[in-house]
């Protein structure tokens, strides 16, 4: 309810328009509370992107693509807004010193890794662990591919990520089965926009909040364009990424008075980043060296590479994660296209003038760098559950959070994790509710 142009009231207020922010906004929104949801950028679903930029044919996905294993909550929404999902279907290949393998086991030491894993006392980072456990040169091979996939997947760094988050992820598989919503996460994330709206939520897009001032039942919420927020509750769904920012950096979201222990807590939790690089040929010409390419991974510069199959588009999206997508987060986008293009030139054995004269479209999405989340998705450091339990912890029954950063369960980094942080907080709120 508008007090005057810029003034706004409401009883609880959801800052973000991501998977959590969303979920949160439907299930308030549906209980009868008056819910109104500010979004730095022109659009929702944050860290979800389907689009299709010039010169594509499909949609392509610049966040989140694949669903990683059940995820219950995710695939019930699907299933209630009538979106199907696919199987990722072909063969994996691997690719190490210029040797290329089909369908190769590329984590064949993976059970004495357990057995280590599962012998630790005391969890420690991921280096500290393989350094102790499997030193020297015999073991080479396991400590880089060990870390190459904490880094590649987890989007991690080795120095921080927790071994034991890692023994309970590789134990129990959540690589293996990831199929991809039908159409891209986008529809699922603009039908919950819809169904909160159809509520009786109010969406602000384009609004950056800058200031969120509190005392216990009354929050005053400052945005970048001067628009004022009146709110007895808040829901705070912005990333990781933004708690972690220092005082004085852009973006830094202020809190008065100050939360330290939640700031602590954000700091000693793993976020990581990733650089996706999608491309369209002309023809999916690497069928001859790469029959059935579903994933490639492998010791280039940007080392995996997936196909869209079973769609037939000539599409291969490149992935590069971790302290290597760090290192460039500041890198020009044709910088970043140039070393994809010639790890698929070492890849595919194809010159690089070849790919180009075969490039259709190009797109490059780097997170480290950008605004409003800062990096791709979280990573379970040492000691993480109590730094994402303090994250979580509401304030005053007044301030609440959510996001994939603060949940901690088997989906971490996940579409999934950012729907259940959503459910759950939204479910806080409402019990936190006095009238
Ligand atoms: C490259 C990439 C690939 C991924 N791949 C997968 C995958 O295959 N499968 C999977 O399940 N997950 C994947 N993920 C993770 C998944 O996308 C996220 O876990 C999930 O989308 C996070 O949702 P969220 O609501 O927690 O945060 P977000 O989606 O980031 O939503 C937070 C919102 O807050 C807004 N915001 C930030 N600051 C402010 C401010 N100051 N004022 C107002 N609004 C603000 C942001 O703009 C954003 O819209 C991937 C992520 C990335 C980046």
């Amino acid at each position: 309810m508008a007090a005057n142009s810029d003034e706004y009231s409401t009883e609880v207020l959801i800052i973000g328009a991501g998977a959590a922010g969303l979920l949160a906004a439907r299930e308030l929104a549906a209980a009868g509370r008056r819910v109104c949801l500010v979004e730095a950028r022109g659009r929702v679903g944050g860290r979800v992107h389907t689009l299709l930029p010039p010169g594509f044919t499909q949609a392509i996905e610049a966040g989140a693509e694949f669903m990683h294993g059940e995820v219950p909550l995710t695939r019930s929404l699907l299933r209630e807004a009538g979106i199907a999902w696919q199987a990722a279907e072909g063969q994996t290949y691997q690719m190490q010193g210029g040797q290329l393998q089909a369908n190769a086991d590329y984590f064949e030491q993976l059970p004495l890794l357990l057995e280590k894993l599962y012998a630790l006392a005391t969890d420690m980072p991921l280096a500290a662990f393989l350094t102790q456990e499997f030193p020297g040169e015999a073991h080479a091979a396991l400590r880089t591919f060990a870390t190459q996939f904490a880094e590649g997947y987890d989007a991690a760094d080795a120095s921080r990520v927790s071994a034991w988050a890692l023994r309970d992820e590789w134990a129990a598989g959540g690589a293996d089965d990831s199929p991809r919503p039908v159409g891209g996460y986008g529809p699922l994330l603009h039908w919950l926009a819809a169904q909160a709206q159809a509520a009786g939520a109010t969406f602000h897009l384009a609004t950056p909040i800058q200031e969120i001032s509190w005392r216990p039942g009354a929050v005053e919420v400052r945005a970048e364009n001067g628009a004022t927020y009146h709110a007895r509750q808040v829901l705070c769904t912005v990333p990781l990424g933004v708690w972690q920012l220092a005082a004085g950096q852009p973006g830094y979201l202020h809190v008065v008075p100050e939360i330290p222990a939640h700031r602590a807590a954000a700091v000693q939790l793993g976020f990581g980043s990733v650089i996706k690089i999608i491309l369209e040929f002309e023809t999916p010409f690497w069928h001859d060296r790469l029959p059935e390419l579903e994933f490639l991974l492998s010791d280039a510069a940007v080392p995996t590479w997936w196909s869209q199959l079973p769609a037939p588009t000539p599409q291969l999206t490149g992935w590069l994660a971790g302290p290597a997508a760090h290192h460039l987060r500041d890198a020009p986008a044709e910088t970043v296209l140039q070393q994809a293009l010639e790890s698929l030139s070492y890849l595919l054995a194809t010159p690089l003038a070849a790919l180009q004269a075969q490039l259709r479209a190009h797109y490059v999405r780097n997170w480290g760098s950008e605004p409003y989340a800062h990096g791709a998705y979280s990573y379970p450091t040492v000691g993480s559950a109590a730094a994402r339990a303090a994250l979580a912890a509401p304030v005053a029954d007044t301030l609440f959070f959510a996001g994939e950063g603060v949940y901690e369960g088997p989906y971490g980094g996940t579409v999934e994790a950012a729907l259940v942080s959503g459910q759950v907080a939204a479910r806080l709120v409402l019990a936190r509710y006095s009238s």
